[in-house]
């Protein structure tokens, strides 16, 4: 199915998604070989349960400080670039002659800022499916009034997010209070978001530290908005053990990043590390032996092999591991 992008079409996946009982998951991406593992564990995961035709959603993030994902997907560094490239990939992925062809795949605009955004807010917003709109850095009555004349404007074109409370970096010095009911309705009424990311307790970037998600906030929240339109971001900070009832708490959507690099990187550094001859010749193997850095069970004896020095090698082995993680999730999201 071609990329969907139209605004009724995609309302109809969320109303679909939720007699299904399911949280629409977002996975963020800024390379081509994570998108791939999304869609695949999708395509995968939709053949397990005997239904081709599951939704996900691919975002990216564009000049948020904390990961300007537009900027990583090619070196050029250029966010436009970036940002064509990750949806042209998309587009190019959901093609007829695709494998994930059957696939409902939105596409999503995360953590779009007010201002440095403003250029890329100016795009036409009808090629994307829906968009984060975080105007959450600035104090709460300029955040509502920024985000209702964004909303004002772009209605008819795309979903709205809106970030009615800030949700933090693991291991700064902030602090994030929780997002109260009444907050979040008055947040709610007065921008006229469809759905809003409120805080949970989860963070952005955390490790599963004592953190602890709060659904029975989240039900309150969905009681006093008579809805369930709220959207859960810094799934990684929290056991995957704390997710499985999510929408029972009122929650449509769910972005995922952080886990997918932080999960996948020890697995391409211990593949690495047990290969280093066929991967960098015995010479170098021998010295970061000798240095210390590759123990005793590491290849130290091997030539080096085109099976193992190409980038393809180690897109793989990321590949596959996110593949995996994505798995685990959409088992708690995409329920049979
Ligand atoms: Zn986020």
């Amino acid at each position: 199915m071609p990329l969907i992008t139209n605004r009724n079409q995609v309302l109809e996946i969320y109303a679909v998604a939720a007699e299904k009982k399911w949280v629409i998951p977002c996975f963020c991406s800024e390379n081509l070989t994570t998108t791939e593992a999304v869609l695949a564990a999708v395509a995968e995961h939709g053949k397990e349960i005997g239904d081709a035709a599951l939704p996900v959603t691919l975002a990216i993030t564009n000049l948020y400080s904390h990961r300007s994902q537009t900027l990583e997907y090619t070196c050029t560094r250029n966010w436009r670039t970036g940002l064509k490239l990750f949806l042209n990939d998309l587009k190019i992925l959901c093609d007829a002659d695709s494998p994930f062809r059957k696939l409902n795949v939105m596409v999503h605009l995360d953590h779009i800022q007010h201002d440095v955004d403003a250029e890329l807010l100016d795009w036409s917003m009808e090629q994307f499916s829906s968009i984060m709109y975080d105007a959450s850095a600035l104090p709460l009555a300029e955040n509502i009034s920024k985000t209702a004349e964004f909303v004002e404007k772009h209605r008819a074109e795309i979903l709205i997010e809106g970030a009615c409370d800030e949700i933090i970096d693991a291991g700064g010095n902030e602090v994030c209070s929780l997002t109260s009911p009444e907050k979040a309705m008055n947040y709610f009424e007065q921008t006229g978001v469809d759905m809003m990311v409120v805080n949970l307790g989860t963070e952005h970037r955390a490790g599963s530290a004592n953190l602890q998600y709060h659904g029975e906030i989240a039900r309150e929240i969905c009681f006093a908005i008579a809805g369930s339109r709220l959207v859960l971001h810094g799934c990684s900070s929290v056991t995957l053990e704390q997710l499985t009832r999510l929408f029972d708490d009122g929650i449509c959507k769910v972005n995922i990043w952080t886990t997918l690099e932080r999960d996948s990187a020890p697995v391409l550094l211990s593949e690495m590390a047990r290969n280093a001859a066929k991967i960098a010749g015995p010479i170098l193997a021998e010295k970061l032996f000798a240095e210390g850095i590759l123990g005793s069970r590491a290849d130290r004896t091997s030539n080096p092999s085109l099976e193992f020095f190409p980038t393809v090698y180690r897109q793989n082995i990321v590949f596959g591991e996110m593949r995996k993680i994505v798995r685990s999730y959409l088992r708690q999201f995409l329920l049979r």
